[in-house]
């Protein structure tokens, strides 16, 4: 497979994403915006494929061949081959934005442009470029290498020939699509973030403590982690944007974030990468 994938974005799903890619036998271009933030990229590549080497589920090789297929840069151009661009950075609409009109410049007029945003809307980011039949959302999940769903979001204008494509590349890097269409929060979202919002005000409210509201759901419910869990894990900021994204999108005051959350978020208290959330790290 001699097809160059361009993934734009080198942090938690960048790197994960380049690394199923790679491991896929895909040429993969990953660019960040400074050096630091591609070496640390590489470096949870390499750490998670050593994971695997160690319990002999890839050979050394293997290995080096995958790390060799992917060519880190924080040159833009260098993405100008590519068939496809997955584009992984900061959840901010403006700067989304100013990169998929980026993208439009640089990339041949065939290339596929696609986000890993969790929220933002695909019809604004295709109207961005002068291709928006050719943007289209593609949701993986967190970790990348482990998370077999990849969400796919067409926007408005996204063309079936597009998604199409984007099954067809999602089918080869051993995950299976499934579509919807463009709507705040998607599926994955929509469904998720409420449950959350709603396990956070069953806290505030004092209907139970966090250790039984997680305990009910995972034990009651077969979920792998309770919500409270879950939301530290995912990050109580991440949580709340998403929230807002819901109840300004959707407009229906049943989106409304919890107070709770909202105070969290207040006081620093992030989940697991602040040492702090519904519980202490
Ligand atoms: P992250 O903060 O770990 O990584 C973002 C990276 O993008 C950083 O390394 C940053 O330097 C880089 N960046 C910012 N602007 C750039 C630019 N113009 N060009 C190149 N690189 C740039 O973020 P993340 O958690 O990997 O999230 C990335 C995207 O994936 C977001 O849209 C997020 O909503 C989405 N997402 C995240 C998760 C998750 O669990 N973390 C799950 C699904 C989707």
């Amino acid at each position: 497979m001699s097809e160059l994938i361009g993934v734009v974005g080198a942090g938690t799903m960048g790197n994960g994403i380049a690394q199923v890619a790679a491991r896929a036998g895909y040429d993969v271009v990953l660019r960040d915006v400074r050096d630091e933030f591609l070496q640390r990229g590489l470096s949870a590549i390499d750490k998670s494929l050593q994971r695997d080497v160690d319990k002999e589920r890839l050979s050394s090789a293997e290995k080096q061949a995958i790390i060799g297929r992917v060519n880190s840069t924080t040159e833009l151009a260098s993405l100008s081959n590519a068939t496809l661009v997955v584009e992984a950075i900061t959840e901010d609409a403006s700067i989304k934005t100013n990169l998929f009109r980026e993208l439009d410049q640089i990339t041949s007029p065939a290339t596929i442009l696609a986000s890993n945003t969790s929220s933002i809307s695909i019809t604004k980011l295709g109207a961005a470029t002068s291709r928006p039949d050719k943007v289209i959302g593609m949701h993986f999940m967190n970790p990348v290498p482990v998370m077999k769903l990849v969400e796919v979001i067409r926007g408005l204008a996204t063309s079936d020939e597009t998604y199409d494509k984007v099954r067809t590349l999602s089918e080869n890097l051993g995950k299976t699509a499934l579509d919807c269409n463009d709507s705040p929060g998607f599926v994955s979202n929509r469904v998720l973030m409420p449950m959350i919002n709603e396990a956070i005000f069953t806290l505030y409210e004092g209907v139970a403590t966090r250790e039984s509201i997680d305990g009910i759901m995972k034990l009651g419910m077969n979920h792998p982690m309770g919500p409270l869990t879950l939301a530290d894990f995912i990050g109580l900021d991440v949580c709340l944007a998403i929230m807002n994204v819901l109840y300004e999108g959707l407009g229906d005051p049943k989106y409304r974030p919890c107070p709770l959350l909202k105070k969290y978020v207040d006081a620093g208290w992030l989940g697991r990468k602040s040492g702090r959330g519904f519980y202490e790290y």
